[in-house]
């Protein structure tokens, strides 16, 4: 067995889609295998971590190696499945090192949604929610979830506040306009919440009326500094998960 693949603390996780469970058989995807086999140098019978969302974290055993392939058994189970906080990030996409950026440090910070919105300010005209997606698996790997942040595909801004869940709350993110801080929003808060922040040029005026003309919408301010768009979307999910997530 491969030390390094063995050690405490050292174990390669990967998520599957495939349910987990006692003596499952797990096939694992090219890239997976590739990684494993080839970067990891990993044989039959070393353990890796298996998680899928739903079934907890397992110990599993790598078999069946082809050369262009392998797969896993399942051993035990190491974690049961905890529910992650329910807090969407809705995000004004911005150009391309941030959005990666941001999919990975919010699934770390530990949002359960990624929405991307589309503004009238919006810059990027195309989001790739596939590369999205790859990213979002990564950090979750690396950061031990048990889950994977949903990736939802890009919808205007007027669509999303029209489609709205209105039992879920909205922090909406306004530098421009009088707002307490989010702190005092949060305190003593329970429930559904989201987050939404604008493009590097802002919501427009008639954006930031629309959007703080609904019920479930609360403006905030993040303090006396304008952030840029990245920064202020990971700044409010740090602070919710302080005051009403799982950091409590
Ligand atoms: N209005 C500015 C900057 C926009 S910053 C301009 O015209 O260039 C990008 C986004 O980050 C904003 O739309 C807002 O959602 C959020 N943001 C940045 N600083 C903020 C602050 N101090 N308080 C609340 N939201 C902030």
């Amino acid at each position: 067995m491969n030390d390094h693949l063995s050690e405490p603390g050292g174990k390669v996780r990967l998520f599957v889609e495939a349910p987990l469970a006692e003596a499952a058989h797990v096939q694992a995807s090219e890239a997976q295998a590739h990684y494993l086999l080839h970067v990891m140098r990993a044989r039959a019978g070393d353990r890796v971590s298996l998680f899928n969302g739903h079934d907890g974290e397992w110990l599993a055993q790598i078999r069946d190696v082809k050369k262009s392939g392998c797969a896993f058994g399942c051993e035990q189970q190491t974690r049961t499945q905890v529910d992650t906080p329910d807090l969407w990030l809705c995000f004004a996409p911005i150009k391309k090192t941030p959005a990666d950026y941001l999919t990975q440090k919010a699934t770390e910070l530990g949002v359960s949604v990624l929405q991307p919105v589309i503004t009238r300010r919006t810059i990027v005209s195309r989001v790739n929610t596939g590369r999205m997606r790859a990213n979002a698996i990564e950090a979750s790997e690396q950061s031990e979830r048990l889950s994977v942040p949903e990736i939802r595909e890009p919808v205007l801004l007027e669509k999303l506040i029209a489609a709205w869940p209105t039992e879920r709350q909205l922090i909406f993110c306004d530098e421009a306009g009088q707002a307490p801080p989010l702190a005092q929003v949060l305190r003593g808060a329970t429930s559904a919440w989201a987050v939404l922040t604008g493009p590097e040029g802002g919501f427009d005026p008639t954006e930031r009326e629309m959007i703080r003309s609904k019920p479930f919408v609360t403006p905030v301010s993040l303090g006396p500094r304008i952030l840029r768009a990245d920064t202020a979307g990971l700044a409010a999910v740090a602070v919710w998960q302080a005051l009403a997530g799982d950091w409590r």
